[in-house]
C-alpha cells in the first residue's frame, strides 16, 4: 500500500513553510506518523499523500529548556524525551507521567507532543497535563507567528484549529514551577492495554505560604466532550480551603456535578467511568498537594 509519493525532511522551518506553501494543500505535516500514518493505513482506498513534511529534524522543534520563568518544550519532541528530561521532572510531573503512558516503548520512542496536539482528540495524554500546566502553543497560523493558549488549539473532536496542510505547531511553553506548586496525573485503562483509556485526569495545586490551604487548583479529566477543558467549579471549590480529605471530597462533588461523561463501548459506562473520576481526583490532587507541600521553598 502506498502511503506517500514525496517525503521531505526539512531542518528550517522556513524550509518546512515553504514546502507546505509550494504543494497548497496537497502535502502533510508528519512527525512521529502514529496517528497519521496508522490512521491512512485503516483507510479503505486510501490516496497516497502527495508529499509528507517531516518536522523531527527542525531544531525549533526539538528542544526542552527553561529561559526565564517559563519551560519550553519542541512540538517535535518524543514521549519518551519527554519522560526522561530532568527539566520537566522538576517542573511538569503530571506531563512526564501523561506522557509515559502513551502506547507502549515503540510508540513512545517516535510518537510526539506536537502530533498528541495536533491530532485534538479530547483524551490525549499529554493534552490533558499541558491543559492544567497552562500551555500555550507558538503556531505558525494562515501565515503568522504566534502563540494561543492550549485551549484555543481545538474546534471539536479530531480538529485541530491548525490546517496540518498549511499551519505550523511549532513549540509549547507553560510557567515554571513555583515554591508550594505540585502537579499529577493518573488514568484508568481497561486491561486489554491496546484499549481506549476509560479516564485520564491531570491537576496543578498551589498552595498558601503555610502550605495548608489550596490557594488555586486547575484540574482536567478526559475525555469528557468534545474537547478538552478544565473544571472550573470544581477549581473555585477548592481555593481558600484546608488541605484536607473532606476539602478533597467537596472538590470531587462538585466537579462530579459538572461532568456529563457518556457511556462509550470502547470506554466504559457512564456510571463506572463516574466511579472512576472520583478515584482519579483523589488519587491526583492527595499527590499533587504532598508533592507541594515538599516542594522547595522560594528563594
Ligand atoms: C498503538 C498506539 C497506542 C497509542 N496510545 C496512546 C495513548 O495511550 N495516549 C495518547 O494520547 N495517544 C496514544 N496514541 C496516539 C499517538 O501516538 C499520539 O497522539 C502521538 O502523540 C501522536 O504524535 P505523532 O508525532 O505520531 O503524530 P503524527 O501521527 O505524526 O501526526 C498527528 C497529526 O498531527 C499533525 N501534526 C503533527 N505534528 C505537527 C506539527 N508540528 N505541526 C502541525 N501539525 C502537526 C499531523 O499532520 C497529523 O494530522 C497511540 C497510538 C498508537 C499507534
Amino acid at each position: 500500500m502506498k502511503l506517500w509519493n514525496h517525503y521531505y525532511t526539512p531542518t528550517k522551518l522556513s524550509e518546512a513553510s515553504e514546502l507546505l506553501e509550494r504543494y497548497a494543500g496537497n502535502a502533510r505535516v508528519i512527525a512521529g506518523g502514529t496517528d497519521l500514518l496508522v490512521d491512512a493505513k485503516a483507510e479503505e482506498g486510501h490516496t497516497p499523500f502527495e508529499a509528507l513534511v517531516d518536522i523531527t529534524r527542525i531544531p525549533d522543534m526539538q528542544g526542552i529548556y527553561d529561559q526565564d520563568d517559563a519551560i519550553y518544550i519542541g512540538a517535535g519532541v518524543s514521549h519518551t524525551r519527554i519522560v526522561q528530561s530532568d527539566v520537566l521532572r522538576k517542573n511538569a510531573a503530571c506531563l512526564v507521567e501523561g506522557c509515559g503512558v502513551i502506547g507502549g516503548p515503540q510508540v513512545r520512542n517516535v510518537a510526539t507532543l506536537g502530533g498528541n496536539v495536533a491530532h485534538a482528540l479530547p483524551a490525549g495524554d499529554g493534552t490533558t497535563a499541558l491543559v492544567v500546566l497552562d500551555a500555550e502553543a507558538e503556531v505558525i497560523f494562515e501565515g503568522e507567528r504566534k502563540w494561543v493558549p492550549i485551549a484555543g488549539m481545538y474546534r471539536g473532536p479530531g480538529q485541530s484549529l491548525l490546517n496540518p496542510t498549511k499551519d505550523l505547531l511549532i513549540r509549547f511553553r507553560f510557567p515554571k514551577l513555583g515554591a508550594g506548586e505540585g502537579t499529577a496525573f493518573d488514568r484508568i485503562m481497561r486491561p486489554q492495554g491496546v484499549a481506549l483509556p476509560v479516564l485520564s485526569c491531570a491537576v496543578w495545586v498551589k498552595l498558601d505560604a503555610a502550605r495548608e490551604h489550596f490557594e488555586q487548583i486547575r484540574a482536567c479529566v478526559a475525555p469528557a466532550g468534545p474537547v478538552p477543558a478544565r473544571l472550573e467549579t470544581a477549581e473555585a471549590a477548592a481555593a481558600g480551603q484546608p488541605v484536607t480529605p473532606e476539602t478533597i471530597e467537596t472538590i470531587i462533588q462538585t466537579a462530579l456535578s459538572a461532568l456529563k461523561l457518556r457511556t462509550s463501548k470502547y470506554r466504559a459506562t457512564a456510571e463506572y467511568r463516574e466511579e472512576m473520576a472520583a478515584v482519579l481526583l483523589r488519587r491526583t490532587l492527595t499527590i499533587a498537594a504532598q508533592r507541594a507541600k515538599e516542594s522547595p521553598q522560594a528563594r
